[in-house]
């Protein structure tokens, strides 16, 4: 028998974990030729979410936890979950509902088709801030002008992917996954799949401004090195500058316009101006150094404290 196996990140969700399995449970159980597993990840929620879901997985043994020993994010709770996963189909999904677990049944069907991964794309988006809404066209219409793969837009996590392209995935070096910009990466068979995403069934995001700009950065300088070439136009752009007002200061020594001694004003504007384009491109230029950094310590993505109902298996590890 084929299965299925639900990754499931959740930080400070104790109001949705019952509702949460139950739903996910039910679609599951209804699944005649599919045997189950549902892998939550608890990523450091320091609220009762671990102990639900132990109780949770006292009765169903088909239910396995990972738990963090800290918030280590939510990009890196699902690759850990990835990496626990035994199933020949995996589906990504949010704790809070926003995503419906009834379409896993419709997913699967494509998959059977031969698709190797179903990912959802928004078709509405209710209960979602004006501003959330704006800030995420901006972001992917940036991301799409700067990087090399084209990531489709209004696509979140919710997916279902072949076990295949699952392995391809745990077995990317990097330590910090961008993982809706490596899921397009990757390549494979890519289905897009509509679907009107909901409100949040209770609590609040867990994706505050904070952690939307990281998640952001993270994509576009880990999917691009364009902001590197920006520094260039820039450093023409001043050379640029710097050249029209020496040829003005040449034109008003011929003429005497005498204009120069008065000075002070363009000498400072111009000093703030190219100390500020060099600042800029310094900045940019150690985002990427500390990424580099970052990889190179090689220090995992994340530390996991415990796991429940987990054997080990080929895939899995402690970080
Ligand atoms: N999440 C997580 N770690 C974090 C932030 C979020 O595991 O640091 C989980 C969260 O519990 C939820 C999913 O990631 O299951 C998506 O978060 P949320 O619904 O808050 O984001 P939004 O839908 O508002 O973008
Ligand atoms: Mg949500």
């Amino acid at each position: 028998m084929k299965k299925v196996s639900l990754v499931i990140p959740m930080y400070y969700e104790e109001k949705v974990v019952d509702e949460c399995y139950k739903r996910v449970h039910k679609v599951l159980v209804e699944l005649e030729d599919y045997e189950y597993e549902i892998i939550f990840v608890n990523d450091g929620s320091q609220d009762k979410t671990l102990e639900l879901l132990e109780e949770i997985a006292k009765k169903d043994t088909n239910v396995k936890i990972v738990s963090f020993s800290r918030n280590f994010g939510h990009q890196a709770a699902v690759t850990a979950g990835l990496k626990e996963t035994t199933g020949d189909a995996v589906v990504i999904l949010d704790a809070d509902m926003q995503d419906p677990p009834e379409l896993i049944p419709e997913m699967l069907k494509l998959w059977e088709q031969g698709n190797e991964v179903i990912y959802g794309k928004r078709k509405t988006r209710d209960g979602e801030s004006v501003f959330k809404l704006a800030t995420a066209k901006v972001f992917y219409k940036t991301l799409n002008k700067l990087s090399d793969v084209d990531i489709p837009k209004d696509t979140g996590d919710f997916r279902l992917v072949d076990k295949k392209v699952v392995d391809t995935m745990n077995n990317l070096p990097e330590h910090n996954k961008f993982l809706r910009g490596l899921w397009s990466w990757v390549g494979y068979k890519q289905y897009a799949f509509e679907y009107e995403r909901k409100e949040r069934f209770a609590g609040e995001t867990k994706y505050p401004l904070k952690k939307m700009i990281k998640l952001a950065s993270d994509g576009i300088i880990s999917f691009s090195t364009k902001p590197l070439k920006l520094v260039g136009a820039l450093g023409i752009f001043s050379i640029f500058v710097s050249m029209c007002i020496l040829i003005y200061a040449i034109i008003s020594y011929i003429f005497k316009l005498n204009s120069l001694s008065a000075g002070w004003t363009s000498l400072m504007v111009a000093i703030t101006f190219f100390a500020g384009v060099q600042l800029l491109s310094l900045w940019i230029i150690s985002e990427y150094i500390g990424r580099i950094y970052d990889e190179s310590k090689n220090r995992p993505q994340y530390v996991i404290d415990k796991k429940i109902n987990i054997e080990e298996n080929e895939r899995s590890s402690k970080v």
